[in-house]
This record gives structure tokens, C-alpha cells and sequence, in this order.
């Protein structure tokens, strides 16, 4: 239906891509094989260092590496100047955590221009993969443009483990392409947005992964970890083809941000975009309630209650949303919608009461 219209563009793509149990093992053998250099910057959280970064530092030390561990918590621009800093003489740098420690190595290695490998220990959204970060910059996370990670290691055994919170926000970030892509022909059809068929073909078979597997998805499975890690890298070379978040990111994603400012720490990024999505797919005139019948089945939320936030948050992120991203046209339009249509969606769609 939609002929690929992009037709010049620079796609960068991750080198080596990782994923199995027991991989963490791997992170050594990969740097020598990548030859940048021995000077190694890890950037994690204070949790991981002793579960997982210690054990890696370990390995590089024992194989003569140059290799250092910097602490970092929250996305933040203090805290990505604070990697740059240490990291500047660095040959590469290495993000080991959960999302916030990979987008603040991302972001630093891209400002000092050295390649950065991306290890995930939770699968909770699509920036493991993704040339894009996301930043906290006056209360309110915004999405950056950064570098697609040089390599890729998803140790299922580990991020099985991880609490199953942050697996089920992973799929509902995923589950968030179906109102993305909607969006996307959209500014198509409507703004002439180049759109590609090829990028926008991934990102469904991302999303469409996570929709026939969610019976299968459950804590404690590497089974589960891996259907979903492999979606999230699907998800993030979508963007790479693309060369923007476009395939992955619509309405649902500005309401997710718009929430995050409204009710800021209460729901993960992925609740958010889940919630959003069932909305979304109402505006859209889709069938939202296949979405929420996969959310639920995945014990993601749903509603305002589950996300812990007010119904009043709810209606005011989504009048909201369509200031977040001027340059984003999707169904909320250039005047976003009004209070009656957002009260309409949120109760016909069962997220307030
Ligand atoms: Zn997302």
C-alpha cells in the first residue's frame, strides 16, 4: 500500500548482536575481537556493579584491559557530562544496566564521538538497541539523538532474573508500535512524511512477536527474556533504517512523555506507552481491544489505577501531548485534542472510571 519513499538515507547498525544465557561470558572475547583499544569506560548502576559489572571489569582486568567503573543512577545531563569526563581518554565505553545506564553511556559516547557496547541486564525498553536516548532535561524525559550501539550483549539468565516488572513494560513498549506505525502513515498520508515499508515491516514483526508469544511471556522464564530482547533489537533497527524514532514512537510515546511530566516517577516508561497505545488505537478508529486483552495478559497495565496515577493526570497528558514534539505529527493533530475527547477515550477505553 505504501511505497517506500525514503530514498536516500544512512543507516547505522549494530556490529555484533549477542543474545543467550550465560553471554555476560562473552563481553571480553567480543572487545578483543572488536580491537578498540584496551582503555574500557563501564557505566553502571550501584545495584548491577556488584551482581553483574564487577564480574565483567573482572575479566577485562584479567586480560589486560584497561578498565574503569563509573556509578551513575538517573539519566541526567549532570550525569552524562560526569561520564564524559572520565570517559574522554577511553578507546570505549560500555552501558551495563537497566535502560537509564545504557542512554547515559549512549549519549556520552556520542558526544565523544567512541564507539559504546550496550549491555542490558532488564529488558524494559527499545533503547538497548536504538540510535535514539532518552533524558531527563527539566523534570520531563525527552528522546535525543545518540549513536545505535557498536555491539550488543543480552544475557537472558540475567535479565530473566530481573524483576518481571520491567519485562512486562519491554513488551508494552513493543505493543506501542501498533498506534506508532498508524501514526506514522498517517504523517504520510497527510504531511508527506517519507515513510518506509521496510523499517515499518520490523517494527510490526517486533510488535506482532510479543502479541502471538504473550501467553508464553512470564517472570522467572529466559524463554520469555529472550522472545522479548530480540523484539526490543528488531524494534531498535527499525529506527536505524529509518534514521528516527518514527517506527517506534507515535502518539502513544508523546502521552507517555506528557504523563511522565505530569505524574513524574509514578510508572515506567513502557506502562506509559502501553496505556497510551489503547488510546491511541480509540483515536485511530482501530481495534484497541486486542491491545489491552495482550497488556493484561502480560500483567502490564492497563489503566490509570495500575499505573498509579490520577484519572486527572491521565486527561491532562492527553490534552497535552500533542506540545511535546511539535516536529511529530500523529492522530492528536497540531491542536491536540480537546478535554470532552479525552475524557471519551479514557472512559470508553476503560482507563479512568
Ligand atoms: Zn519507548
Amino acid at each position: 500500500m505504501f511505497r517506500n519513499t525514503i530514498k536516500e538515507s544512512e543507516m547505522v547498525f549494530p556490529r555484533e548482536v549477542l543474545i543467550g544465557s550465560g553471554y555476560i561470558n562473552k563481553i571480553t572475547e567480543l572487545c578483543r575481537k572488536l580491537k578498540f583499544g584496551k582503555r574500557i569506560l563501564i557505566v553502571t548502576g550501584k545495584t548491577t556493579k556488584s551482581l553483574v559489572a564487577e564480574r565483567v571489569f573482572d575479566d577485562l582486568s584479567d586480560r589486560k584491559f584497561d578498565c574503569d567503573i563509573v556509578v551513575e543512577e538517573r539519566a541526567t545531563e549532570d550525569s552524562v557530562n560526569t561520564v564524559k569526563e572520565v570517559g574522554k581518554n577511553r578507546d570505549l565505553l560500555m552501558g551495563i544496566g537497566g535502560g537509564s545506564k545504557i542512554d547515559i553511556a549512549k549519549l556520552a559516547s556520542f558526544s565523544l564521538n567512541i564507539p559504546f557496547i550496550s549491555v542490558p541486564t532488564a529488558a524494559s525498553h527499545d533503547g538497548i538497541a536504538s540510535p535514539r536516548a532518552s533524558i531527563k532535561r527539566n523534570g520531563t524525559s525527552i528522546s535525543v539523538e545518540a549513536s545505535a550501539p557498536m555491539a550488543i550483549v543480552a544475557d537472558t539468565s540475567i535479565i530473566a532474573k530481573s524483576p518481571y516488572r520491567l519485562t512486562a513494560s519491554g513488551c508494552a513498549d513493543l505493543i506501542a508500535k501498533k498506534s506508532a506505525l498508524k501514526d506514522w502513515e498517517l504523517a504520510h498520508r497527510l504531511k508527506g512524511e517519507p515513510f518506509s515499508s521496510f523499517a515499518s515491516s520490523l517494527a510490526m514483526l517486533a510488535c506482532d512477536t510479543i502479541i502471538e508469544n504473550a501467553s508464553n511471556i512470564k517472570e522467572g522464564l529466559e524463554e520469555s527474556a529472550w522472545i522479548v530482547v530480540k523484539s526490543l533489537v528488531l524494534s531498535g533497527v527499525s529506527m536505524s533504517i529509518a534514521g528516527s524514532s518514527r517506527p517506534a514512537s507515535g502518539s502513544e510515546h508523546l502521552f507517555a512523555h506528557a504523563l511522565d511530566g505530569v505524574a513524574p516517577g509514578k510508572a515506567l516508561h513502557g506502562e506509559e506507552c502501553g496505556v497510551g497505545t489503547i488510546m491511541m488505537l480509540y483515536l485511530h478508529g482501530e481495534d484497541w481491544t486486542k491491545a489491552k486483552e495482550v497488556l493484561k495478559k502480560i500483567k502490564a497495565p492497563t489503566n490509570a489505577k495500575e499505573l498509579g496515577v490520577s484519572d486527572e493526570a491521565i486527561l491532562e497528558a492527553l490534552t497535552t501531548a500533542h506540545k511535546i514534539r511539535k516536529d511529530r505529527y500523529t492522530i492528536l493533530g497540531d491542536n491536540g485534542i480537546t478535554p470532552r475527547a479525552a475524557e471519551n477515550v479514557a472512559r470508553i477505553t476503560g482507563v479512568i472510571q
